[in-house]
């Protein structure tokens, strides 16, 4: 399960479609986790990619993600469509990550406008290649270089109404430069999108550890914050103690790199350095040595000064 720690499933990559599964076959869990709001948690298999979820509101729904694949994103579809005869209206891609819009022609079929970051129309079609590096193949770069372009995009914070229904969707910053929350206020739920990763090493190939540690800092101090229900990008429903536990996770990657590279570590030595200090203070984490690889390669550059980050486009 090499591919896992990318968040990204290793096949039924963007496929087209095949039989509705059934509720024992979906490839996603899905979570009611407040008066019509579900989180859908990727399942054991790791099929649909990453998480997502869904409002239902007065008149209409909203999604937040639309997984890995067009199988996934049909069988949350049609989940919905199991639930509520209201239309699907939105879905908000948190950041541009084909774990997260690989599926959104789906909802687009489905009668939803896609919201991103303002970033993201020009990030999704040509970052996505890079996401892969040597994994890439012509069957996913086509379908990359085929994704929608978001429909409303934004660089604000800005508020859906379905019906009476209010949703705030908000800017943060950290995981790749374009990055949006999804909070329902009434329902006390915010997905973080990957923002938040549950017990599982992060992909920091994008992100900067420093602002993502403060907007983690910001998530575990909203009102309220311990009894909201927050749903990362990957692994399971989590609450504030989760967000803490994420924000130490990066703050003890930071440190540690910090530490090795003092004493002069590089590369695999500083990796070496770091991976068993990691593991023994996130001793309840899933964490393998390619993870811990690619972390310590990035926050290594971030330390250093050297680190690239995706560059806005001109619109
Ligand atoms: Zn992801």
């Amino acid at each position: 399960m090499k591919a896992r720690w990318l968040g990204l499933a290793g096949y039924a990559v963007f496929g087209t479609a095949s039989a509705q599964p059934s509720a024992a076959t979906l490839p996603f869990v899905l979570k009611p986790i407040g008066p019509g709001v579900y989180a859908a948690i990727d399942g054991p298999e790791h099929k649909a990619g990453s998480n997502a979820g869904f409002v239902i509101g007065d008149d209409g729904v909203l999604v937040v993600d639309s997984f890995f694949n067009l199988e996934a994103a049909r069988a949350l579809v049609g989940e919905i469509h199991r639930l509520t005869p209201k239309p699907i209206r939105y879905v908000v891609n948190t950041h541009y990550h084909a774990d997260h819009t690989g599926g959104d022609q789906a909802l687009r079929e489905a009668g939803a406008t896609i919201i991103a970051h303002k970033n993201v129309r020009g990030w999704v079609r040509t970052n996505n290649i890079n996401l892969f590096g040597d994994r890439i193949t012509a069957e996913l770069r086509a379908a990359i270089t085929a994704l929608p372009l978001p429909d409303v995009t934004t660089d604000k914070d800005l508020t859906v109404w379905l019906g009476s229904r209010k949703i705030v969707v908000r800017t943060v910053l950290g995981h790749t430069g374009g990055d949006l929350t999804v909070f329902v206020p009434d329902a006390k739920v915010l997905f973080t999108g990957d923002m938040l990763w549950r017990k599982i090493p992060p992909n920091l190939i994008d992100g900067s550890v420093k602002e993502w540690a403060a907007s983690d800092a910001a998530f575990a101090a909203m009102p309220g914050a311990p009894r909201l229900t927050y749903v990362p990008g990957h692994g399971d429903v989590a609450n504030v103690s989760d967000v803490r536990d994420f924000r130490a996770y990066l703050l003890d990657l930071q440190k540690l790199v910090g530490e090795g590279r003092k004493s002069g570590l590089k590369e695999d030595a500083l990796a070496q350095f770091v991976a068993p200090r990691l593991k023994a203070l996130h001793p309840d984490w899933t964490i393998s040595d390619r993870a811990i690889g690619f972390e310590v390669k990035y926050m290594d550059q971030e330390l250093a000064g050297t680190k690239k980050r995706p560059v806005p486009t001109a619109e």
